[in-house]
């Protein structure tokens, strides 16, 4: 059975209840992307920022008028502009990540936010605001009233993601470890398969993905197995690709839905991934571009 969605003129995004306190919000506007927020007693812990300021700045007004309790942490599952950029519409919060996304933020972050800012007008009072606690093996743990939330590591799509596990309930905010479709351009193929291994075998009653709808316990097994199955086919499509003098030729017209996902994942946005993830694959497995025709200075008649 799903929860009640609650879909809000005011506040721009799906808001729905997972678990005693524990929300998530799910962008209209950009990929279907997730946030969620753990309610404790006195204060707030908002996980993720959405994609486009406003939506952070949502988030907030919710917490603050909604619910009525001040925001003391936001944890940031990995870097990347559509999880990690709304920092720095939480002031007074202390931000928790991975060493490497505050790494990963201080660099890539910050050039692209730049370069951004210069044709997208709704990023002008963005700026990168830096974790302050962060951690690279392990886990972190953080007790929000009754409700203890973990932090570890779950790599894959990058290496800098993390899982936030709410173990009194077992919701899971997998970050980008769990989406529709896996997507690897970013990250290693092997160790995405390892993390959705990991993951099947939590015992989880909810995943909050980083793209897409919740994943309900019943669906966990399944759901990670077709992910694991798609990463298996898309690996036989590029190694089948590599004997082609063009494996362009291959890999630019292999179609998602042989590979068992549909198209219409992630808002339509599915077929653009399913092919940067064929590219990606196969330099990751042959250290260089796949050949394409038009690659060639002339065409053999
Ligand atoms: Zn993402």
């Amino acid at each position: 059975m799903r929860h009640g969605v609650a879909k809000s003129e005011v506040y721009m995004f799906q808001r729905e209840r997972i678990a005693d306190g524990v929300y998530s919000f799910q962008s209209d506007i950009y990929a279907q992307v997730n946030a969620g927020a753990v309610i404790g007693p006195d204060w707030v812990v908002v996980i993720d920022t959405l994609a486009l300021p406003e939506e952070s700045i949502a988030i907030r007004n919710f917490i603050e008028q909604e619910i009525n309790l001040p925001i003391r942490y936001v944890i940031n599952t990995h870097s990347h502009a559509d999880h990690a950029w709304g920092n720095c519409f939480f002031p007074g919060a202390t931000i928790a990540a991975h060493s490497l996304c505050r790494q990963f933020l201080d660099t890539k972050g910050r050039a692209s936010l730049e370069a951004i800012r210069k044709t997208n007008l709704s990023y002008k009072n963005a700026h990168i605001v830096l974790p302050q606690i962060t951690f690279g093996r392990g886990e972190l743990k953080l007790q929000v009233g009754k409700k203890t939330l973990k932090l570890f590591p779950l790599p894959g799509p990058c290496s800098d993601n993390i899982g936030i596990l709410i173990e009194e309930d077992r919701v899971l905010f997998a970050g980008d470890a769990i989406m529709p479709i896996p997507y690897i351009v970013d990250g290693d193929y092997d160790e995405t398969i390892e993390t959705l291994k990991e993951i099947s075998k939590m015992g989880l009653e909810n995943i909050v993905q980083g793209h897409g709808d919740i994943v309900l316990r019943g669906e966990v097994e399944l759901f990670t197995k077709e992910n694991i199955d798609y990463l298996i086919k898309l690996k036989r499509i590029v190694r089948s690709s590599a004997r082609r003098k063009y494996p362009r030729d291959v890999l630019d017209v292999a179609d998602i839905e042989d590979c068992g996902k549909s198209r219409v994942l992630i808002g339509g946005l599915a077929p653009e991934l399913h092919h940067n993830n064929l590219l990606a694959l196969y330099k990751q497995i042959y250290g260089k571009p796949a050949r394409a025709v038009d690659d060639d200075d002339y065409y053999e008649v």
